[in-house]
């Protein structure tokens, strides 16, 4: 049955999102209401996207928002500080994606290195960010007969993997870096000139994150110099702008933010995002609860 309650989804993304929220809630399409508009006081959620999130402006803008349901993992366009001091709950999707960007990353890592080494077998892969999407590249890498080595803000002792705190020492240590912890003040640029050199001429660099994890434009020059050997990219610094410079690179693979972009996963991923609504609406605990 319809609910009066006012849902803003901010990004024309799946349409089987959209339908599931219009068929349950009053649906309003950010990209459809005029600048001005007297809807604001009647709005209760926002589903949000990799691309528009909720940030404090559009936060402020609502003052009956209760809840922030992102149709993502990564929190990176949600300002998950100010919701918290307002009392706005926040969830998103986790786990449902996590497969699918793994292969992806994997997929990545073979279309790239087919390029440049004769073998893809066996070589020393550094993760960074061991969360639940870097835990399924790691596993999936295993079964190529990789080493495993990561770095985080934590040692996770029961892995077997080998943990460096330093970045730098894990790029030293790698011959494929892949980019999978969550994007935050930290980890803006976590890969640079530095990270980048370290991992060097014969290192490939994955990322599967965010754009905004690896300063672009030393990347790009690393590449054209022959500084890195390769790269495999999904996500980019100003999306959907890819760097010109990229595409003329035989050792450079880019799919265009496509890694939770299966039907399967994007039906899971909306049915999340309307299942959190729907039992925030009712009083229920939430179900991927984030803030
Ligand atoms: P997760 O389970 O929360 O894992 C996040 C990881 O990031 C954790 O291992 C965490 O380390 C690490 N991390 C956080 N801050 C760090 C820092 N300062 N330095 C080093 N590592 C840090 O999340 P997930 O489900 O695996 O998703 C990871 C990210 O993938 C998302 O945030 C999103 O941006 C991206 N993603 C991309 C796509 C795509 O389409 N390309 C799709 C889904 C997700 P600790 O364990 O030590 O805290």
């Amino acid at each position: 049955m319809k609910s009066s309650m006012g849902v803003l989804i901010t990004y024309p993304m799946s349409t089987y999102l959209q339908h599931q929220l219009n068929n349950r809630f009053t649906l309003f399409r950010l990209w459809d209401l005029p600048t001005s508009h007297n809807h604001a006081g009647s709005i209760q959620a926002v589903v949000g996207s990799t691309h528009i999130g909720a940030d404090r402006q559009l936060i402020d803008s609502l003052p009956a928002l209760e809840i922030v349901s992102s149709f993502s993992v990564g929190l990176d366009k949600v300002d998950l500080d100010y919701c918290k001091h307002k009392g706005i709950r926040v969830t998103n999707t986790p786990d449902v994606l996590t497969d699918d960007v793994a292969d992806l990353a994997i997929g990545l890592i073979l279309a790239t290195l087919r390029r440049i080494c004769e073998s893809d077998n066996g070589k020393k892969v550094g993760i960074v960010g061991l969360g639940r999407i870097g835990t399924a590249i790691a596993k999936r890498a295993e079964s190529f007969n990789c080493s495993i080595s990561y770095h985080s803000r934590s040692k996770k002792p029961e892995l077997k993997y080998k943990y460096f705190p330093n970045i730098i020492e894990l790029a030293s240590n790698s011959e494929i870096m892949v980019v999978a912890c969550a994007l935050t003040d930290e980890t803006h640029h976590i890969i640079n000139r530095e990270v980048i050199d370290a991992l060097g001429p014969k290192g490939v660099l994955i990322n599967i994150g965010r754009g905004s994890h690896v300063d672009e434009p030393e990347l790009v020059a690393a590449l054209i110099e022959g500084r890195l050997g390769g790269a495999g990219l999904d996500v980019y610094e100003n999306e959907p702008d890819v760097p010109e410079e990229l595409f003329g690179l035989d050792n450079v693979v880019v799919v265009p933010h496509v890694g939770s972009s299966t039907v399967e996963t994007e039906t899971d991923m909306a049915d999340l995002v309307v299942r959190n609504l729907e039992a925030h609406f009712s009083k229920k605990p939430l179900l991927t609860p984030v803030v």
